[in-house]
């Protein structure tokens, strides 16, 4: 019985490493999204801060052939002026000036605007460039040897089903077909330890009686509530 209860330990030890590398065949993926992810954020946002600051740069070279369209005009009117006869022409061609004066120095307020944007613009794409670089390196860094864990954890898997099948096969059918089941239905957890007077896996209070028969390894406890195999304390610690 005693040989019994420490393939049970045993087993119940591989089917937590089992569990464990189950586990990470579902994190480790995700890790890698997240890894492919941050660089793809990153790249949006420096292609996002580019076309903003390729926007403002054809909005100066507008205002800039504005500028220049008005002082070409101003230059035209200018000279004209010393040809005009009558002094209704003079006044209306100076309004003309005096106006296309104001429009020329709206503009450049508006290209004054337009720079400090662009400034801050172009210190967010630097921040965007840093970032990016950071990802690139990170995934640099950790993509390869994630995607080695990943593929490495089928072989785990395989190896820690044939060290338990190896332990499986010494014990008796029925014992077997039992534990198979817990594995199955009870969260993988076939096996539980005593946790101060109560089953470690359902925390049922144990009664005197059995408490006596966990203590003697006579025979196998099961917890009058959840069925799971029984045990006082860790006889085993391999496998971990
Ligand atoms: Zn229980």
């Amino acid at each position: 019985m005693e040989s019994q209860l420490r393939i049970l330990e045993q087993m119940q030890l591989l089917d937590n490493k089992k569990g464990k590398y189950l586990a990470l065949q579902k994190e480790l993926p995700k890790q890698l999204t997240e890894i492919n992810e941050r660089v793809e954020q990153a790249m949006a946002d420096l292609l996002a801060g580019e076309t903003e600051k390729a926007e403002i740069n054809k909005k100066q070279r507008t205002m800039e052939t504005d500028i220049k369209t008005h002082h070409d005009h101003i230059r035209k009117y200018q000279s004209q002026l010393a040809e005009i006869k009558t002094n209704k022409e003079y006044k209306a061609l100076n309004s003309e000036i005096a106006y296309l004066n104001e429009k020329v120095s709206e503009v450049e307020s508006q290209l004054l605007e337009l720079m400090e944007q662009e400034n801050e613009i172009k210190a967010k794409i630097d921040e965007y460039k840093a970032a990016l670089q950071e990802a690139e390196a990170y995934k640099r860094e950790k993509e390869g040897d994630l995607k080695a864990q990943i593929d490495a954890l089928d072989t785990h898997i395989q190896a820690t089903l044939a060290e338990r099948n190896e332990l499986a096969v010494k014990l008796p059918q029925a014992l077997l077909k039992r534990y198979g089941n817990l594995i199955r239905n009870k969260d993988n957890m076939a096996v539980a330890y005593t946790h101060e007077g109560s089953c470690g896996g359902c925390g049922f209070v144990i009664r005197q009686q059995m408490r006596i028969e966990l203590q003697l390894r006579k025979k196998i406890v099961y917890c009058e509530n959840c069925g799971r195999i029984m045990l006082d304390h860790k006889q085993v610690d391999n496998a971990e």
